[in-house]
């Protein structure tokens, strides 16, 4: 299957769920081509690569579905960051900033450090990815890379370490 023809699955919405932005659907694409969504992220990493990663983080909540869909795949660990007051202490949070205020992600602080790939599903401005990035540094675990199924290039700001994660979908720059 294409990177075409997958990307034909994502629906753009536009002023969804506010005036002026143009939302990325990506239910079509979880309803109709799930597994050759996951084939295709997987195939963004060599085996090299993964051979580097011990689990992978999802960020709640799309990015679960990709993280633990490739946790499996992959024969992974899989650790959520997730948002406020939902993971039992004890907890690492950081807060980061929205277009219009403030929000908070956690993570676990009761595991081991670990050799990680985090994944969400959008990467817009960045700040969610960089904040879970945060959440994973300050747990210890050694970040591998980062991963978006869709990248809005014009829109990112906030990128760890200048880091670009790995995306199936770039639009823009
Ligand atoms: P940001 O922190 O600005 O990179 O935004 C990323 C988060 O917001 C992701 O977790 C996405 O689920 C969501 N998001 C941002 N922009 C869009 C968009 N245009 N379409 C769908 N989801 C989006």
């Amino acid at each position: 299957m294409s990177i075409a023809t997958l990307e034909s699955y994502i629906r753009c919405v536009p002023d969804f769920p506010k005036q002026g932005i143009l939302f990325r659907d990506i239910t079509p694409l979880l309803n109709q081509q799930l597994p050759a969504t996951i084939d295709a992220l997987a195939n963004l990493l060599t085996d090299e690569e993964w051979s580097t990663i011990d689990a992978i983080v999802g960020i709640e909540s799309r990015g679960f579905i990709f993280a633990s869909a490739l946790a499996y795949a992959k024969n992974k660990g899989f650790l959520v960051v997730r948002k406020p007051n939902k993971l039992p202490p004890p907890v690492h949070q950081v807060s980061y900033d929205l277009e219009y205020g403030q929000d908070r992600l956690e993570i676990s602080s009761q595991f081991q450090p670990q050799r990680v790939l985090i994944v969400d599903d959008v990467l817009a401005t960045g700040g969610t990815l960089n904040a879970a990035c945060q959440l994973c540094s300050l747990a210890g675990h050694d970040i591998q890379q980062t991963m978006t199924l869709i990248n809005l290039a014009d829109l990112n700001q906030f990128l760890w370490q200048g880091r670009k994660p790995r995306t199936l979908f770039s639009y823009g720059a």
